[in-house]
């Protein structure tokens, strides 16, 4: 296994441990290459299985069971049995958007309650691996209590840069009892993460989505979907949008598991913006070749509050290998479709409700089938952002014919 560089005009090679963050040729985002499994999909399939059924830590781990197309060489893993997460059917929810297949796929079941933990658990086992003493995010709030668990377990310093003021309360709340060090930045993600790239040394070990691990561990997410579908691939699978690391890293697992034989299709990857922090949004409609950041991104949905997100050429090449696409929804469509996820008894974080906005959207264009089987992934819980929810419920009739009906 080694590291290459993304641009495929470059494809420039690099040690699978080696620290750097970008190509040393063009500087673009590396990737890992997992070597092909010497299993068939069929004896795969078993080992994982039967996994389920062992108390090693890297079998309850929903991410390191997965292990044959991880990176490899570790002697420590740094787990707390993330992954494990349901595939819930949604009645109300599916009536609503007008869909009669539509399954969550929740992530706020994580540890620390948001998808970040399925990267967290490979970047920080590699942050050890590679002898760091700190390791450093800039971060919208869900990144840095992710990377502050996983660091206090593995006995390494953490620092977090977050936009001041634009972090729920619950978020930095986790952020502090896990005892990470904070700085408080004066502006948007955007700004924090150019500062965190200015300050960063080698004393500091950078997990960021642009750090390639963390994707390996995000794109376990799709393994463990395909195995709770009985590895009959979707027809769509949906998933906000942000720095756009997560649909990168679902793109990835669908093409390995695609090119090893696990798959007779690819599912279409939709990616879900929101309307004020759309860049690859607007850079689709418009048929652009580059990305115009998006100056001063707004939106409720404050984990996808981010104008310039890094990888959006990755997410570019997964939507156009899987046929998929990226839409964008208002604050007030995000609004009424958590609200419905609510009373499905199910929950989840501003953010994650773009994608049953967005689907309720596609079905009334008639642009998707109404008996399409549909996953949609919620990436946090409903207890990361609390005011929200409150805020909105109370701010009538911002919610009528879904809240309190
Ligand atoms: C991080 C995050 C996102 C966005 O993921 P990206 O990889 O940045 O696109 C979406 N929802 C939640 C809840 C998040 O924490
Ligand atoms: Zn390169």
């Amino acid at each position: 296994m080694h590291l290459r560089c993304s641009n495929t005009e470059c494809a420039a090679t690099l040690d699978l441990h080696d620290r750097a963050l970008s190509c040393p040729v063009c500087a673009e985002l590396l990737e890992v290459v997992i070597d092909p499994p010497t299993l068939s999909p069929a004896e795969l399939r078993r080992v994982w299985l039967e996994r389920r059924c062992s108390y090693d830590p890297r079998d309850l781990s929903g991410v390191w069971r997965f292990r044959e197309f991880l990176p490899d060489g570790y002697s420590e893993i740094v787990t707390m049995g993330e992954g494990n997460c349901p595939l819930i059917k949604g009645k109300k929810t599916a009536q609503w958007a007008g869909l009669g297949n539509l399954r969550f796929k929740h992530l706020g079941w994580n540890p620390t309650a948001c998808f970040k933990d399925l990267g967290m658990t490979v970047g920080v086992t590699e942050a050890l691996f590679v002898g760091a003493k700190a390791v450093g995010c800039a971060s919208t709030g869900n990144t840095s209590g992710s990377l502050a668990a996983y660091a206090a377990r593995a006995g390494l310093h953490a620092k977090v840069y977050l936009p001041a003021g634009y972090v729920s309360a619950n978020k930095l709340a986790q952020v502090l009892d896990f005892g990470a060090e904070v700085v408080q930045v004066d502006g948007n993600f955007d700004a924090a993460l150019a500062q965190i790239l200015r300050d960063a040394n080698d004393g500091l070990y950078f997990l960021n989505s642009i750090n390639p691990f963390r994707l390996e561990g995000q794109k376990i997410a799709m393994f463990e979907m395909l195995e709770q579908l009985g590895w009959q691939a979707p027809d769509y699978v949906v998933v906000p949008g942000g720095n756009l690391g997560n649909g990168s890293a679902f793109g990835k697992a669908l093409e390995e598991l695609h090119a090893a034989g696990f798959l007779d299709k690819l599912p279409r990857m939709v990616i879900v913006q929101a309307e004020g922090a759309n860049p690859l949004a607007k850079l689709w409609r418009s048929g652009a070749r580059e990305l115009h950041p998006v100056e001063e991104p707004e939106t409720a949905a404050t984990a996808i509050r981010i104008g310039n997100p890094r990888s959006w050429k990755k997410a570019l090449r997964t939507l156009h290998r899987t046929n998929g696409f990226v839409m964008d929804v208002s604050d007030q469509e995000i609004a009424e479709a958590k609200a419905m996820i609510g009373r499905d008894g199910i929950g989840c974080e501003p953010a994650s409700a773009t994608t049953l906005a967005a689907l309720r959207k596609l079905a009334r264009q008639g642009e998707i089938d109404r008996d399409a089987v549909v996953v949609a992934v919620l990436t946090g819980h409903a207890l990361k952002d609390t005011d929200f929810i409150v805020n909105s419920h109370l701010r009538e009739p911002a919610l009528e014919g879904v809240c309190c009906a």
